[in-house]
């Protein structure tokens, strides 16, 4: 492809909206534009990275006998009422209303869709298992789009359904995809980790997240780097180390002004470890009280696990239940649900006492107070793994694909059975997959760059070669160029070919901005010496070399056989 006749929009300068790198990236190299909040336009180059990522999960994915189908972005309402998820789910769904005045969304998921098709197409046990896909786009109001194309509200996702007939053929077709996917991140160049995740809003029996560690990520994995353990911090547990208590008795003690856990700890010169932070929550079944040590975190997934959905209590709910001020709000004598955290069955501890101004200190968990007792904390560097005792690392990281056992959560309520050898009606056992191509673009961004610009792994490139004229009114030096362009291209390399009429400075930088592999370089010692520079863009490593020898060097350097 010529430079001066494509679409390649770069800008000197990063967007002043962006943080992640890969979002400056994008936008700087001329991958992609926003046309309004979390929706995106892919510009020439941006749509070849995509579509060399969805050729990779193309073949992983018929490897394992997968069949490509295409469902509809617009559904009926009537199937997401008969999953439930048409109440269930919030503000991320679109939803509009045909011209009869009929409900619709726009897809964000395609599970009711699967087993809408399976409950009219799968007969008997003969006709299963069966692998659907789809390399589709996906709308989703996402609260905060974020970081260019890592959270957007319009994107394309790979999903695929399995359908079995049991367990076991469930876990078979689980056990193909975890492989598939980790062969996908391999051959794109993306680092990543498989952690335990929490099924979430899909539901179903266990789930698997494929986790890219990067400074961009919104999502936190614990990691034991001894015995491998890891999982999203939502879902992680460990050991945290434990203060030591001092003796105390249990007394009132007067905190005036002091509500904050660091306001109480600087006054009373204690550490956090030895206070406990109470938060009351509203469940659906009233008030709660939820517990955590005061150095923890509590993790809303883990506390929703036990008590379901629920929100912070606003301050006069707080009073109403606790008859204390916020701040000063703890367990001892309050008739609420209380969960507390697994750490607190342990320890002697300062507490809000339910009064202005005044905590109490030296509560003893199980005799000032009684609580459930559950995972509430967030996992937290430097805790001991839960497995085998060896420091935790907590590192943010981009969710780049998931997989979920649904079992029969979709199949019952939409009708998706099939007859067994006996002659019985059964549902049929799903699970379903998801990958997001912008996001391995951006993690692999992310993962591959340097202060210069973006350092492509070979396979999803948008080119291979970027062969740079450093002067295109040379007349000489563009005809060497034009001759290399096409032998280049004849050998079957993709070719990126800057001929613009632009400044050699400003040809090299945007070729470091891009990335490419490998850079051929046609300048002055093309005339003098009769030979091309060719540069890797990941080393720096510069060869020169006659270009009758060019195609075969670069070869050598893309991995390929000559
Ligand atoms: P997240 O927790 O980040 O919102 P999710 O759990 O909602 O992701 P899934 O519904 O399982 O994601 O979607 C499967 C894959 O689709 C994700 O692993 C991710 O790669 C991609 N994906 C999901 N939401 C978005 C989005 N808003 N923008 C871009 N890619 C997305
Ligand atoms: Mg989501």
């Amino acid at each position: 492809m010529r430079w001066s006749r494509s679409l390649i929009p770069t800008l000197k300068e990063d967007p002043a909206d962006a943080e992640a790198v890969s979002h400056k990236l994008m936008i700087r190299a001329g991958l992609v534009r926003q046309l309004a909040a979390g929706i995106y336009v892919y510009l020439p180059l941006g749509q070849r990275v995509m579509d060399k990522i969805a050729a990779i999960i193309r073949e992983e994915m018929n490897r394992i006998g997968g069949q490509e189908i295409t469902m509809p972005v617009i559904h009926p309402a009537e199937i997401w009422q008969q999953s439930g998820r048409w109440s269930t789910i919030g503000g991320e769904m679109f939803r509009l209303k045909d011209r009869n005045q009929r409900d619709m969304c726009l897809g964000m998921t395609h599970e009711e869709v699967i087993a809408w098709l399976a409950a009219r197409e799968i007969r008997s046990y003969r006709d299963l298992p069966q692998i659907w896909y789809q390399i589709q786009t996906k709308e989703r109001d996402e609260a905060r789009p974020k970081s260019g194309v890592l959270r957007t509200r319009e994107f394309v996702m790979k999903d695929s359904y399995t359908l079995d007939r049991d367990a076991a053929g469930l876990d078979s077709q689980y056990e193909a995809h975890r492989q598939a996917y980790c062969r996908i991140y391999d051959r794109c160049g993306v680092r990543y980790f498989v952690v335990e995740s929490d099924p979430g809003m899909m539901g179903g029996a266990g789930s698997h997240e494929f986790m890219a560690p990067s400074q961009a990520g919104e999502d936190r994995v614990a990691i034991c780097a001894r015995c491998g353990y890891a999982a999203n911090v939502e879902l992680a547990v460990s050991r945290a180390p434990a203060p030591t208590f001092p003796a105390w008795a249990l007394e009132e003690v007067a905190t005036p002004d002091a509500k904050t856990i660091a306001e109480v700890c600087a006054f009373l010169g204690i550490e956090p470890a030895l206070t406990i932070k109470a938060l009351v929550v509203m469940t659906d079944s009233g008030p709660a009280l939820a517990l955590v040590r005061g150095d923890h975190q509590l993790h809303e997934r883990k506390l929703q696990r036990v008590v379901g959905a629920f929100r912070p209590a606003r301050r006069e709910e707080i009073v109403e239940a606790t008859g204390g001020e916020a701040g000063f709000v703890g367990p001892v004598g309050l008739a609420l649900r209380t969960i507390a955290d697994e750490t607190l069955r342990t320890g002697c501890y300062v507490t809000g006492a339910n009064k202005p101004d005044t905590h109490l200190r030296g509560v003893v968990p199980g005799t000032h107070f009684r609580a459930e007792f559950a995972d509430l904390r967030e996992a937290a560097p430097g805790d001991a793994c839960a497995m085998c005792g060896a420091a935790l690392a907590v590192e943010p990281a981009i969710e780049v694909g998931n997989i979920f056992k649904l079992g029969t959560k979709y199949s019952v309520p939409l009708g998706a059975l099939y007859l067994d050898e006996q002659g019985q009606e059964r549902p049929i056992i799903m699970g379903s997959y998801g990958i997001g191509p912008a996001r391995i673009a951006a993690a692999a961004i992310e993962q591959n760059h340097d202060k210069d610009g973006m350092i492509w792994p070979e396979t999803i490139a948008p080119f291979q070669v970027h062969l740079l004229v450093v002067n295109a009114r040379d007349t000489k030096m563009t005809e060497m160029a034009e001759e290399l362009y096409a032998a280049l291209t004849t050998a079957g390399l993709e070719v990126l070919y800057d001929d613009r009429d632009e400044r050699g400075g400003v040809k090299f930088k945007d070729a470091d901005l891009l990335g490419l592999p490998v850079r051929v370089t046609v300048g002055s010692r093309a005339l003098k010496e009769g030979v091309v520079e060719i540069r890797r863009r990941r080393t720096g490593e510069v060869a020169t070399a006659a270009p009758a020898d060019s195609v075969a060097q670069i070869r050598t350097l893309l991995g390929r056989s000559a």
